[in-house]
């Protein structure tokens, strides 16, 4: 037998072992045995240099990829319509059964069946695309934009229930299922991780979009299969019909799938999924309901968005009920007084949880919480944030009133009600408001005031009078040295650091300023714009409005707050004490063939080996676009550790994303 047959052989042996192993969970040999014919195999492509196309040694992750090449899907990939309630899902079955008799009585001839219905799973992992060419895995991608996805096939081919070979040979199939990591093996990778992961969908999404496959193979990913969404002269009558295709073809498909023909009989599957979820080995977010029938599907068709046979379930996500206590009142930065909840503690998602945020007064109102102190509610858990408190449990108002001040709970100055806030006014005597302002002004993104901190600034109040932070650059050694708590020594390192800072340049400066709704990539992006501090104070907001990352609402807040006669007071006094905000003095030349030339790339979250900072300078200097939120016009996304929402976010939209920060490195050329 020739070394050739040789390998096909143990190539198709090796392959029925994994199919069993992965796809079956029914194990046909020991990993012992397994591991002494793989290694045969191994030894074989390295003797002759020749290497199957479905060889099992394919799916250890190649070299680094440059970048995500597009797949355009063959046939769409639809998103699904949504029902948060049974109330919504039988709305959406009322139109199913309206539209079936209509047909019918227009065709008598050749009527419809009755609509049964499959419960399927939904998952919470990234969607996948095959593409199978005469039989062969020829790409995989994600969902993108629904028309066009990346194609992510070296990191795909990882996944070892994904066959690479198929039996049907007879031309090109797509089909459709979900990338996802199963909890046990999140739970057994954190044991051995460096960085654990937090979460086992953004665990696979990221895997799954690492431009280096080896980082996908680490992670052990799995997939279910449940939808043939092109094939050539393929047929099905109805959904068993094509779920038994993907069997028959070795796709995995998940072991819960339930067929009904009574509506009744779906809800009562629904309620049996939600119990048992937290029992599952992998993440669900809820159930997908769709009719069998095809012929039925033909004739309900698709809005513009959604097919009208489909519908996803969406489960509640983690929530419990605890007994609302207090509600004290803080007074913000920008002088905004926002209610915090005082809860009777309460275990929520593996955190003792005491409190929780109302958001604003319009909040409490809406949420028929007015009269609810002392009583039962229902409250949230958020990403990120504290968890949110949903509403009570009962109807009735007979709970303490919460009651909303009508003055500063700081400084008594009058309250002002705009849109659903209570703002303090009291810009020059608020004292929370000033010390967090000032606080803001010396940190280390704005002014950089080394040593300076909010006990600092509260000192500096409450001692010395500053008000504001143009009266810090009149300080005195005299004043600073009499201070409690203040040496000499302290005194001048606070004055030299107060006059290091006046060398800030004109986005530092802007940042410090703390203008509304504008972040620390805006004020970089109007710097880098305007170069010129009275041209940023000027500017028209259609002018704002027309640059990237400005919205009507940031143009407008910039205005606003430059037509303020105290700020105009303060950035005048600022630079009358020597403050500079200079901008920088010419662009630096700007790269333009790199593989960052011409992205809006996103950081988020932190890096180890360099700073935000240093990356978003060095992009910039690459062609990039560094940008501060998520939009579809992000083309990239680098996420460091504890990135949380823009990550998320990135990955709802398909956008690229780099976690791998010697990757990053790498492209960064450093
Ligand atoms: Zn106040």
């Amino acid at each position: 037998m020739d070394a050739m047959h040789v390998m096909e052989e143990l190539v198709a042996e090796l392959n029925n072992y994994n199919y069993h192993y992965y796809t079956l969970d029914a194990p046909l040999v020991s990993d012992k045995e397994y591991d002494v014919l793989y290694d045969k195999l191994v030894a074989l492509e390295a003797e002759s240099g020749f290497v199957l196309p479905d060889s099992p040694t394919q799916r250890v992750g190649g070299e680094l990829l440059k970048g995500f090449t597009p797949h355009r899907h063959l046939a769409p990939l639809w998103s699904l319509d949504k029902a948060q309630n049974i109330e919504q899902l039988r709305s959406w079955n009322t139109r199913v059964l309206r539209l079936v008799n209509e047909y019918n009585l227009k065709n008598p001839g050749n009527p419809l069946p009755d609509p049964c219905y499959a419960v399927e799973l939904k998952f919470d992992g990234l969607t996948l695309n095959l593409t199978y060419r005469n039989g062969v895995l020829e790409q995989a991608s994600t969902r993108g934009n629904g028309v066009i996805g990346e194609g992510i096939l070296a990191q795909v081919k990882t996944i070892k229930s994904v066959p690479l070979t198929i039996p049907f040979k007879e031309g090109v199939i797509e089909v459709q299922g979900e990338g996802i990591m199963n909890l046990s093996v999140l739970a057994d990778y954190n044991t051995r991780a460096a960085e654990p992961l937090k979460n086992a969908r953004n665990a696979a999404a990221g895997a799954l979009r690492n431009l280096n496959p080896k980082t996908t193979a680490e992670r052990r990913l799995n997939a279910y299969f449940y939808n043939v969404g092109f094939g050539e002269g393929v047929e099905f009558a109805d959904h068993q019909e094509m779920m038994d295709f993907l069997r028959n073809n070795k796709f995995k498909v998940n072991p819960y799938l339930t067929y009904c023909n009574d509506f009744d009989d779906v809800t009562e599957q629904l309620a049996g999924i939600e119990e048992s979820r937290s029992s599952l080995d992998y993440l669900i977010d809820g159930a997908v309901i769709k009719v069998t029938d095809f012929r039925i599907r033909e004739v309900l068709g698709y809005t513009d968005k959604f097919p009208r046979w489909a519908v996803a379930y969406k489960f509640e996500a983690e929530e419990t009920t605890t007994v609302l206590e207090s509600v004290s009142w803080n007074v913000g930065r920008t002088g905004k007084v926002t209610p915090l909840a005082r809860v009777e503690a309460v275990e929520l998602a593996g955190v003792t949880v005491q409190n929780c945020t109302l958001n604003n007064v319009g909040d409490i109102e809406r949420k028929n919480l007015k009269f609810a102190l002392g009583s039962r509610v229902f409250i949230r858990r958020s990403n990120d944030v504290i968890p949110e408190i949903l509403g009570k449990v009962t109807e009735e108002n007979d709970g303490g009133e919460i009651i909303f001040p009508e003055d500063c709970p700081a400084c008594g100055f009058p309250l002002e009600m705009r849109g659903a806030h209570l703002f303090c006014n009291n810009k020059l005597n608020c004292r929370p408001q000033i010390i967090s302002r000032i606080t803001h002004f010396a940190s280390r993104d704005a002014m950089d005031i080394e040593t300076f901190s909010e006990k600092t600034a509260g000192q500096l109040y409450d001692e010395l009078n500053v008000h504001d932070s143009a009266d810090l650059y009149e300080l005195s050694f005299e004043q600073l040295v009499q201070l409690n708590r203040f040496g000499e020594k302290k005194a001048q390192n606070l004055l030299q650091a107060l006059e290091d800072s006046k060398g800030r340049d004109l986005a530092s400066f802007l940042f410090a300023l703390g203008i509304p709704n504008t972040g620390k990539a805006t004020t970089k992006m109007l710097a880098d714009h305007f170069r010129d501090l009275d041209a940023v104070m000027q500017a028209k907001a259609e002018e704002l409005a027309e640059l990237p990352d400005i919205g009507g609402i940031v143009a407008e807040s910039i205005v606003n707050f430059f037509a303020d006669p105290i700020v105009v007071a303060n950035v005048a006094r600022l630079r009358a004490l020597g403050v500079e905000a200079k901008a920088p003095e010419a662009a630096r030349p700007v790269s333009t063939d790199s593989f960052f030339s011409g992205k809006t790339v996103v950081l988020t979250g932190s890096l180890q080996k360099l700073t935000r900072d240093e990356a978003a300078e060095r992009l910039e200097a690459l062609g990039a676009k560094v940008s501060g939120s998520v939009s579809k016009k992000t083309d990239l996304v680098i996420a460091g550790e504890k990135a949380g929402s823009k990550l998320a976010k990135a990955q709802q939209l398909g956008i690229q994303v780099i976690e791998d920060e010697d990757e990053l490195i790498r492209l960064l050329e450093m």
